[in-house]
């Protein structure tokens, strides 16, 4: 049986979160949520130089704003302990290892190696070292790097995307896991961390792939070597998005940061949706909560090849899913536009089906409620409509049963007919059905509107 799933979304605050990156937190929340598991966020700051507290309370802004909400939040930086009594671990298991070549060294190495059509795999000539030799190096004042001594194996896992996977961790470097100045690169902490907390699913970009085949190893050793008490994790590798020129995305892309997409007005859900959604095998198509999102989501319809990604198909989708959106699941933002009352909702069912961005609500409201200039195009035929405006209290009919008498008194229909009619009534060419619309605007400002005045 499947686990109760602790899944966990691990960005480094070195910049802002990307589509891409809210894509791997979007499948891990929402996995956590179709099994009822945990969702950890998790902050991989051990480079002091990159890492900055901003950028980790934008990503929790951002994670909101999508409707993440994390069970615990913990920074890497404040764990380096639990890293150290790791790494103690592995060096008394003979796992890990002191290294002096300087990065020239290893690149010569790498070039000669390269040079001789041979795979740019560390030789492991520090491993021979002697004590006396490693002194030596040190007392001419080289500080050494630490790599992990892989066992020249094949990793296998069950992929709950890519299906069975492996790598033969004999064609890899011995990973160096810490660095001469003593802190620690990203794959040890990731493995202490995941043990830990007991994550049993990693589901990450494919890029993390060769990681996962050293990670499997780290865990074991850890394991082995009693610094850990949980098992190896699942493992799920989604496929990467490019943007829509091909490139691949970075945290640098601005526009297609989550801040940048939510500052041009697209949904979170339309966000949600896209994430999910492309690069799988289910049409793109709006969606009404999160909680549906989830219901559907199935990681072996993720597709193994790399998908574009279309900011203009993301708009698109922003606008389908407000124009399904119901009254209480937008209520409060149409509140914190003042934007309430015993109008709110007919005005929300009228209008949602014709705006693009949500802030589109403000200038309707303001058409229904607030005052527009006049914009009279045939003041008589206006003149002769206003006259026959029906008596009040007004619902949907109230439109047809005006126009229809318009119509026969005047001869006039179709554009002729209406076109004055819109202009006059809301100020705009184009807009929601006025049938609609009439009943809120009301008599009193209909009747001004129509005749010119300002109302
Ligand atoms: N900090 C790593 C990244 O952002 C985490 C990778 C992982 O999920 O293990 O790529």
């Amino acid at each position: 049986m499947m686990p109760h799933p602790i899944v966990r979304f691990a960005p480094s605050p070195t910049g802002y979160i990307h589509i891409g990156n809210a894509r791997t937190a979007l499948l891990n929340f929402l996995y956590a949520k179709k099994h009822h598991g945990e969702f950890i966020l998790r902050f991989d700051d051990t480079d002091v130089e990159r890492s900055k507290e901003e950028f980790a309370q934008a990503i929790e802004v951002d994670l909101a704003w999508l409707g993440i909400a994390p069970h615990a939040v913990f920074r890497q930086s404040e764990r380096i302990a639990l890293y150290h009594a790791a790494a103690e671990a592995l060096r008394g298991a003979g796992r890990l290892y002191p290294c002096y070549e300087t990065a020239e060294e290893l690149d010569r190495k790498r070039k000669r190696q390269q040079a001789r059509g041979l795979p740019p795999v560390y030789d492991r000539s520090s491993l021979d070292l002697s004590a006396a030799e490693r002194a030596k190096l040190e007392t001419e004042g080289r500080r050494p790097h630490w790599r992990f001594k892989l066992d020249q194996k094949i990793a296998h896992w069950s992929d709950l995307v890519r299906g069975e996977s492996h790598i033969d961790c004999a064609s890899l470097s011995d990973p160096v896991l810490l660095r001469e100045d003593g802190t620690y690169l990203y794959t040890l902490p990731s493995v202490v961390d995941d043990l830990d907390r007991r994550v049993n699913l990693i589901i990450r970009g494919e890029d993390h792939v060769t990681n996962t085949a050293v990670q499997i190893q780290l865990f074991e050793a850890l394991i082995a070597a009693g610094s850990g008490s949980g098992a190896v994790p699942g493992f799920a590798h989604h496929n990467l998005l490019s943007s829509a020129s091909g490139e691949g995305l970075s945290k640098r892309t601005g526009s297609l940061s989550i801040g940048g997409l939510r500052e041009q007005g697209i949904e979170s859900l339309a966000v949600a949706a896209a994430a999910v959604l492309i690069g799988s095998s289910v049409a793109l198509h709006p969606v009404a909560s999160l909680d549906e999102l989830a219901a559907s989501l199935d990681l072996s319809q993720i597709s193994r090849t790399q998908t574009r990604f279309d900011p203009v198909e993301l708009a698109g989708l922003s606008a389908r899913t407000l124009h399904g959106l119901s009254f209480e699941a937008v209520r409060d933002r149409l509140a914190a536009h003042d934007i309430a009352g015993y109008k709110a909702k007919a005005f929300w069912l009228a209008v949602r089906g014709n705006i693009s961005t949500f802030l589109d609500v403000v200038d309707w409201w303001r058409i229904v409620e607030g005052e527009i200039p006049p914009v009279a195009e045939d003041a008589e035929f206006l003149a002769k409509a206003c006259d026959i405006l029906p008596e009040e209290p007004w619902d949907e009919t109230a439109w047809t049963v005006w126009t229809n008498v318009l119509k026969d008194r005047t001869g006039r229909k179709g554009r002729a007919l209406y076109h004055p009619l819109r202009l006059a009534l809301t100020g705009r060419e184009t807009g929601p059905e006025l049938a609609a619309l009439l009943p809120l605007i009301g008599k009193v400002k209909a009747s001004a509107r129509l005749s010119g005045r300002v109302a």
